[in-house]
């Protein structure tokens, strides 16, 4: 690789150590002409899936946005800034391994729906309650018996949100 300050033709490779969680490369280099230093990251050229939304457009996929779906969710809940990338990391993860060219909405929101149910189910029933039709009340209704199930502590969050769905769905 050419020097970027100098444009000497060749730079050494002075360390290299894995980065993201071993999905980058993150090289340092020497420029051994005009001594400048600088990284270079190497990351795999996959390319995510555009997302079809339920009316049927496309958009590329953006993890800024996906980002936000989870702060969202989590907002005022005990998880850290770390968590939430390594959440972000694994839905991206999940859509590189799925291959498609193109993913449903529906899709994205049930890999982000899996992340949600591990870090924090309270976070998770918002999340579903937004993103799920409510056109669906039943299944949402076995889902919070399920949690109810799951989690002893659950009691409180149940009946509020059941009114808003039953409001939201009249
Ligand atoms: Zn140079």
């Amino acid at each position: 690789m050419h020097c970027p300050f100098c444009q000497h033709e060749d730079t050494r490779v002075i360390d290299s150590r894995l980065a993201d969680e071993g999905s980058a490369v993150r090289r340092r280099r020497e420029c051994p002409h005009c001594g400048e230093r600088f990284s270079t990251f190497e990351t795999a050229e996959i390319k995510l899936p555009s997302i079809v939304k339920s009316d049927g457009r496309r958009e590329p996929f953006d993890e800024r946005k996906l980002r936000t779906s989870f702060e969202r969710a989590l907002q005022k809940r005990p998880v850290s800034a770390g968590a939430i990338d390594k959440a972000v990391s694994e839905v991206i993860r999940a859509l590189r391994h799925a291959g498609e060219r193109e993913l449903p909405s529906l899709r994205l929101g049930e890999c982000v729906m899996a992340e949600l149910k591990k870090l924090d189910h309270v976070a998770y029933v918002r999340f579903a309650s937004v993103y799920r039709s409510f056109e669906d009340v039943q299944a949402f209704r076995e889902e919070i018996e399920r949690l109810e199930r799951d989690l002893p502590s659950f009691d409180g969050l149940q009946l509020p949100l059941l009114d808003t769905l039953e409001k939201r769905s009249k």
